[in-house]
C-alpha cells in the first residue's frame, strides 16, 4: 500500500489535495497521470456499458439536488451511519466498522450511537433560510429514476433497458481513509437497468457476472476478486438483494462495487411523491407496470485504486530490481512513450514525425532526458505498455525499436508500418 501511495505522488498520480496548506481532510486530487488513468477507468466502464450495447443509454445528471428527490428515496431519513463518540479521546467512529472498543485509545467507553446523515447540505442563492435547502447528490442513480420518463419517452427503448451515468459524488463519511477507497468527494458509475418484474432475479445474475468480469478482462486476478452476498439484516432500505464484488485490498477484502436488485422501490416512491406515474405501458399487452430495477454501482476513483494495486509489480532485470505498473493497455496513463537516443537535432526531428501520427490515436509521451536505460524505467513505472527507440540506424533504415513493457523484448519495426503495428498490439 505504502509503495503505491508513494508512486501516486511521485510520479503524479494522486495528491493530497491543498497539500500546500497541510492538506484537506482526506480530499484528493488527480495529477498529470491519475486524469488520464481516472479517464481511462470511467471510458473503460463507458464502452463496456453503453457503447457496446443497444440497450443502455447515458446520461448527465446535476449534482446539486432537490430536497424533495432525497426526500422521497429515503435518504433525508434513511441515509445514515451510525455514529459514536469515544469517551475518553473524543474521537469519532462509525459504530458499524469498530465494534466496540476505540480504535484510538482502546477505551469501551463509547457514547450511544445516533444516526448521522451522510449528505452535504447547502443552500441555492442568496438566502440561508429552510426553503434554500439543497443537497450535494451522495449518488447517481437517483438522477436516473428521476429522468426515467424523459428517457423512456425521448428513446422508444422498452424493458429491458438501462440509464448509465458516471460522476461526483459527495457524502460526509465519519471515518474515511485508506486513501482513496473512502473519500467525501468521489467518483461513481451506476447504470440502472429497469427489467419487467419477473425477469428480475435472473437480470441480477446477469449483471453480477457480467461487472465480476468487468474487472477480470482489465487485468484483475481471478484470486483478488470474490463475490459476497449480503445478509437479510445488512440489505439497504430499498434492496430486495444485493451482492457486492470485492477485491483483496492491502487491509482486506474491501467492496469495489454492489450490485442490487432495488425492485420498483424508487420508481415507486418517486411516483408517490411527485404524482407522476414513473410506468411503462405496455402497448402490445396493454398493461402498465412499474419495471424493477438491476444496479450496479461501482467507484470510479475506488476502481482505479484497485487496478493499481493489483498491477504493482517489482522483478528483476539484469540483476535489478525494477518497478512497473502492469496496466491494461486500456488503463494506462500513456500507450506509448517515443524516446529519441539522444538529443541530437536529427533525431528530434525524425522522434516527432513519428510520434505525430501516434499522438493522433493515443496518448503519448515524448521523453529526451537521461540514459535510455533509465528512461525505460521510468515509462515502466507508470505503466506505458510500448517504447519506441528512435536510433541513429533509424535515419537510415526507415525503422524503429519497440519495447514491450512486461517482457522487456525489443523488436524492429518499419515506421511505415508503426501505427498498425502497435494497434494490432493494443486492441
Ligand atoms: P460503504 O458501506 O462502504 O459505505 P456503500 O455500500 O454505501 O459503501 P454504495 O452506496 O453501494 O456504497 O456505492 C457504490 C460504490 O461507490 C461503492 O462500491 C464504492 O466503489 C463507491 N463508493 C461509495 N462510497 C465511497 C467513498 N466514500 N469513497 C470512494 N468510493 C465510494
Amino acid at each position: 500500500m505504502d509503495a503505491v501511495v508513494n508512486l501516486c505522488k511521485r510520479r503524479g498520480f494522486i495528491f493530497p489535495s491543498g497539500e500546500i496548506y497541510g492538506g484537506f481532510r482526506s480530499t484528493y486530487d488527480y495529477g498529470p497521470l491519475g486524469v488520464l488513468m481516472l479517464r481511462n477507468v470511467k471510458d473503460a466502464w463507458w464502452r463496456s456499458m453503453v457503447q457496446l450495447r443497444s440497450d443502455v443509454l447515458g446520461l448527465d445528471a446535476a449534482i446539486l439536488s432537490s430536497p424533495k428527490i432525497w426526500e422521497a428515496s429515503g435518504h433525508l431519513s434513511n441515509f445514515t451511519d451510525p455514529l459514536v463518540d469515544c469517551k475518553k479521546c473524543h474521537e469519532r467512529w462509525r459504530q458499524d466498522q469498530i465494534g466496540t472498543t476505540c480504535p484510538n485509545c482502546g477505551s469501551g467507553q463509547l457514547t450511544e450511537a445516533r444516526a448521522f446523515n451522510l449528505m452535504f447540505k447547502t443552500h441555492v442563492g442568496p438566502l440561508e433560510d429552510d426553503a434554500t435547502v439543497a443537497y450535494l447528490r451522495p449518488e447517481t442513480a437517483q438522477g436516473m429514476f428521476v429522468n426515467f420518463l424523459n428517457v423512456l419517452n425521448t428513446s422508444r427503448k422498452k424493458p429491458p433497458f438501462g440509464i448509465a451515468q458516471i460522476g461526483k459524488s459527495f457524502r460526509n463519511e465519519i471515518t474515511p481513509g485508506n486513501f482513496v477507497f473512502r473519500t467525501r468527494e468521489f467518483e461513481q458509475m451506476e447504470m440502472e437497468y429497469f427489467v419487467p418484474p419477473e425477469d428480475s432475479d435472473s437480470w441480477f445474475q446477469y449483471w453480477l457476472e457480467e461487472r465480476f468480469n468487468w474487472y477480470l478482462d482489465l487485468g484483475i486476478e481471478k484470486s483478488k476478486l470474490r463475490i459476497r452476498h449480503h445478509d437479510k439484516e445488512e440489505l439497504s432500505h430499498y434492496s430486495r438483494g444485493t451482492a457486492d464484488v470485492e477485491f483483496l485490498f492491502p487491509w482486506g477484502w474491501g467492496e469495489l462495487e454492489g450490485i442490487a436488485n432495488r425492485g420498483d422501490y424508487d420508481l415507486g416512491a418517486h411516483t408517490k411523491a411527485s404524482g407522476e406515474k414513473l410506468e411503462y405501458y405496455d402497448q402490445g399487452q396493454n398493461t402498465r407496470y412499474f419495471p424493477h430495477v438491476i444496479e450496479p454501482a461501482a467507484g470510479a476513483t475506488r476502481a482505479m485504486m484497485a487496478f493499481l494495486l493489483a498491477s504493482y509489480t517489482q522483478d528483476e532485470i539484469e540483476g535489478e530490481t525494477r518497478t512497473l505498473l502492469k496496466l491494461h493497455p486500456r488503463l494506462a496513463p500513456y500507450k506509448i512513450a517515443v524516446l529519441p537516443l539522444s538529443k541530437k537535432p536529427e533525431l528530434a526531428e525524425l522522434s516527432i514525425e513519428v510520434l505525430r501520427p501516434l499522438q493522433n490515436l493515443w496518448m503519448c509521451d515524448y521523453d529526451e532526458t537521461q540514459s535510455i536505460g533509465k528512461r525505460y524505467r521510468r515509462q515502466d513505472e507508470i505503466g506505458t505498455p510500448y517504447c519506441v527507440t528512435v536510433d541513429f540506424q533509424s535515419l537510415e533504415d526507415g525503422a524503429v525499436t519497440v519495447r514491450e513493457r512486461d517482457t522487456t523484448s525489443q523488436e524492429r519495426v518499419k515506421i511505415v508500418e508503426l501505427t498498425s503495428f502497435l494497434q494490432s498490439k493494443l486492441s
